[in-house]
């Protein structure tokens, strides 16, 4: 049967972004070639025990993208969504992120297709360590480090560690980025990739003349990145008009009390039953008329069919591929600018690579200078991606990606191909 609607896997999107950026770049063919084919995925079954005796196999995934610059970096995640497809989109977009802004990594990421609501604790730990038994070869500081992602958290974190510790005999902190303070975190990752995320925002509306008093702001996803971003937002003075999280939306023109929804969302483990807003959906929250609107749920949130009603005036992506391409063309022409994913949820990696480099040094830092060397590091490569932007009349989007992938082009070749 012909379907009417284009089904594009999020690696065709991903990859789409990455074919408009090389465009402009004069890549060498060969080199393009490599850079759309991921160098490693693994795929694995995991069998675990439930809590009744019975035994069930779920299916776990790693792909490592890219190493030119480094160990693959990026997270786990465990949702019902997650695909082979999915996965490596992930791990393409964490390559790009981790080289615009610099860090020394390439590109990874993970997943298990589960549902971690319906897990017991023990459930969790038995497939956390299945998963990490199953990489024991090829993860490591030096080769691959995981991280938290959607529905994984600091002690998945730390089953991950204490299993790649034991296999090895000995205590390597450095082998996962995300895990409690007390076994080798490091301050302020919690609130890393939110902070980063207002930080560039704040940056962007400054640019266009967006007074942050009063400035209406909605946001998408009230997990890691979104209720953190959005608590940064009220801070800075801003008012949040919505939340969302997979329970529904939640509006409030006078603005939602941000931090009395972060206190609900703990008690009751999501937002369902919230009364500091009027419910609507999901789709009415992305179409409210605000000044920005951050996307910090899933994929393809944005797409053709409601890019037209979008009334933001900037986007700035939390989530990971919240835009089909479809969209941001259709926000190129009506002037909405969107911050893309690989830089404005880039802070999160960044304080990961400073709890790695923290891990190996074995001394750690205060929080007042995490905060700040994070800030230093997204505003400075924020500042990078507007000006070529500007000298090249392109969108924000397009000269990230252009600046990652040159990065890691000088990098592949600096050292050649190995044959
Ligand atoms: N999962 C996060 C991301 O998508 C963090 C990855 C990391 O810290 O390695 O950027």
């Amino acid at each position: 049967m012909i379907s009417a609607v284009r089904e594009v896997s999020v690696f065709g999107d991903a990859i789409a972004y990455f074919n408009e950026a090389a465009a402009l770049l004069d890549l060498d063919p060969g080199i393009r070639r490599l850079l759309t084919k991921p160098s490693r995925q693994i795929i694995f079954a995991i069998p675990f025990t439930r809590d009744n005796g019975e035994m069930e196999v779920f299916t776990g995934y790693r792909v490592q993208y890219n190493f030119a610059r480094g160990p693959a970096k990026g997270g786990i995640r465990f949702h019902p969504g997650v695909t082979l497809d999915e996965v490596t989109a992930l791990a393409f977009w964490m390559t790009w992120k981790c080289a615009v802004v610099d860090l020394p990594f390439g590109g990874g990421k993970g997943g298990v297709t589960c549902d971690p609501t319906t897990l017991s604790k023990g459930e969790l730990e038995r497939i956390t360590r299945r998963y990490a038994a199953e990489l024991v070869e090829v993860v490591g500081p030096d080769k691959d480090v995981p991280a938290p992602d959607v529905g994984t958290t600091a002690q998945i974190m730390a089953w991950f560690m204490d299993t790649y510790s034991m296999h090895v005999r000995e205590h390597v902190p450095g082998v996962v980025t995300g895990k409690p303070l007390e076994i080798g975190g490091s301050k302020g990752r919690v609130e890393a990739t939110g902070r980063g995320v207002s930080l560039v925002a704040l940056a962007q509306m400054h640019r266009m003349g967006i007074g942050t008093k009063g400035a209406k702001i909605v946001v998408q996803g009230f997990g890691n990145v979104g209720s953190i971003a959005a608590k940064l937002f009220v801070d800075a003075g801003c008012t949040v008009i919505a939340i969302s999280d997979v329970t529904g939306a939640y509006y409030n023109e006078r603005g939602i009390d941000v931090a009395g929804a972060i206190a609900y969302a703990q008690e009751h483990a999501s937002l369902d039953g919230y009364r500091g807003g009027e419910r609507i959906t999901n789709e009415a929250l992305l179409e409210l008329p605000c000044d920005v609107l951050v996307p910090a749920a899933l994929e393809k949130q944005l797409t053709i069919a409601n890019a037209a009603d979008v009334s933001a005036k900037l986007i700035v992506e939390g989530a990971n591929g919240p835009t089909t391409p479809e969209a941001d063309h259709i926000f190129a022409q009506r002037g909405i600018v969107v911050i893309p994913d690989i830089l404005a949820n880039a802070g999160g990696v960044t304080v990961s690579y400073f709890e790695w480099a923290q891990d190996r040094a074995g001394y750690f830092w205060k929080e007042s200078e995490v905060n700040e060397r994070l800030a230093d590091v997204m505003l400075e490569h924020y500042g990078a991606v507007v000006e070529l932007a500007q000298l090249r009349d392109i969108p924000l989007r397009t000269a990230a990606y252009m600046l990652a992938i040159d990065r890691v082009v000088t990098s592949m070749r600096l050292r050649g191909v190995y044959a």
